[in-house]
């Protein structure tokens, strides 16, 4: 059982069940990369919300980050210009719902 005292801030990707993995704020002194964090992760009321009070408020889990996004022992514990893109529906409005053809096909193996 899980101490709901312990639990980890959730991610803000829609659907994310991730509640274990490492969290990582908003790149608040990259606009650029701020503006794709927030394209691609679309955190609730995001649009009311200022630079600051998303960097405070949305986290997002180490899911969501490709291996070469990683950087071991930096603080971050990401590059500068990471970018969430992976299991991310706003971008990739295909990506979450399995082709039923391409189903039958896997099952072959
Ligand atoms: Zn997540």
């Amino acid at each position: 059982m899980q101490n709901p005292l312990k639990r980890k801030r959730p991610c803000c990707v829609a659907k994310c069940e991730n509640r274990h993995s490492k969290r990582h704020r908003f790149p608040k002194n990259e606009p650029e990369i701020f503006k794709q964090w927030i394209s691609n992760t679309q955190p609730v009321n995001h649009h009311e919300l200022s630079q600051e009070q998303i960097y405070n408020k949305f986290y997002v889990c180490d899911n969501h980050f490709q291996q070469e996004c990683f950087v071991p022992g930096t603080h971050r514990g990401l590059r500068r210009d990471a970018v969430p893109t992976l299991f991310i529906k706003a971008t990739n409005p295909n990506r979450n719902s399995i082709d039923p053809i391409k189903l039958e096909a896997y099952k072959k193996y």
